[in-house]
């Protein structure tokens, strides 16, 4: 029973189950589909784009139903975090995203015995769905982060682009942590993230949350916000609530009173979440593919907006000269293809 579990998860847990719970809208990552989008389609589109419009920052519509206006870019590299995977051209965010992801690397590093943040992806320039690896990240307020620890010295950028995930599960063990890789230092970083008013909720895999149910002796006000999800077993996702006063961003409902240690993590941990589906005799219906008109009507507009004069003028910390004098060194993802990058 135990080794069916393991082959389950493993198996199909990321994909068709998540749909069967109608989980992809709030959760994220869960949904990936790894098919080639179609020209013309949202992903296609928003895919292609390289830089983000100018102007300040809008959040329009939904976490996975959306676009974005005014991103900044995470800088490649900073005192305490370095992004990940450069050439999906994914570290761009809400300012209030990329100036959470600054802070929290900053406070992990001076209180929490974490030396830096390795970044995973954050939204496109323009936000929108992507290609592959989320079903959110789509208006710049969701971010991955690895549980992985930064490095001491600087990860070259082919590194940063075949550095394995490691999975804080253990292989043989169905939804075990594997306590070589998980230290407290993992739990003291998840607590600093949830920390922040600011940040809504925190997807982490549910043996995760079963470990820090178990193992957490601090304040525990904020574990409530860390929510049990697929995947999320070497990164975790940062979701922020949309900032006061941004108009046309629109919010989730609040996660539940206390700490959810509680009957839905026990779901999570139970075998409904990770059975296979029944088989249907229907024959599949292939999803309709998510065309730019079903998103906000403003996402049209973000798409036709002038664009930043460069990425360097747009990232986060940029001198004004940057706008005038830079020349386009980033790696852009828009024709990358799909098969060569680890779903995440
Ligand atoms: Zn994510």
């Amino acid at each position: 029973m135990v080794s069916l579990l393991v082959r389950t998860f493993q198996t199909i847990g990321k994909f068709s189950l998540a749909a069967t719970i109608g989980m992809g809208v709030a959760a994220g990552d869960a949904l990936a589909q790894q098919a080639a989008p179609s020209p013309g389609s949202a992903k296609a589109v928003f895919g292609a784009v390289t830089l983000p419009t100018q102007g300040p920052p809008h959040s329009i519509g939904f976490y996975a139903k959306g676009c974005l206006a005014g991103a900044v870019a995470l800088p490649a590299d900073g005192p305490t975090w370095q992004a990940m995977r450069l050439s999906r051209n994914r570290r761009w965010g809400r300012p209030e995203m990329i100036g959470l992801l600054e802070r929290l690397s900053r406070d992990a590093a001076k209180n929490d015995g974490w030396p830096g943040l390795l970044v995973g992806d954050i939204s496109q320039p323009r936000g929108g769905p992507m290609f592959n690896g989320h079903a959110s990240h789509q208006i710049g307020l969701d971010a991955d982060v690895w549980l992985t620890p930064m490095p001491r010295h600087k990860l070259s950028v082919a590194d940063r682009e075949t550095l394995p995930f490691t999975s804080m599960l253990a292989k043989d063990k169905f939804l075990t942590i594997n306590d070589r890789v998980w230290t407290p230092a993992q739990g003291r970083l998840l607590m600093r993230a949830a920390s922040y008013p600011e940040v809504e909720r925190i997807f982490v895999n549910p043996a995760i949350k079963k470990k820090m149910c178990d193992s957490w002796t601090g304040d525990r006000s904020n574990l409530g916000k860390l929510r049990p999800e697929y995947g999320h077993d070497s990164h975790f996702h940062i979701r922020l609530r949309c900032p006061p006063g941004s108009v046309g961003c629109t919010g989730q409902a609040p996660v539940a009173a206390g700490d959810g240690c509680d009957k839905t993590l026990a779901w999570w941990l139970g075998p409904e979440p990770w059975a296979k589906p029944k088989p249907s005799t229907k024959p599949p219906v292939k999803p309709r593919e998510v065309m730019v008109s079903d998103l906000p009507k403003a996402c049209e507009a973000v798409l036709a907006a002038p664009a930043a004069a460069s990425a360097r003028a747009a990232t986060s910390g940029a001198k004004p000269a940057d706008a005038a004098t830079e020349t386009e060194t980033m790696p852009v993802s828009g024709n990358t293809p799909p098969g060569n990058i680890p779903q995440q």
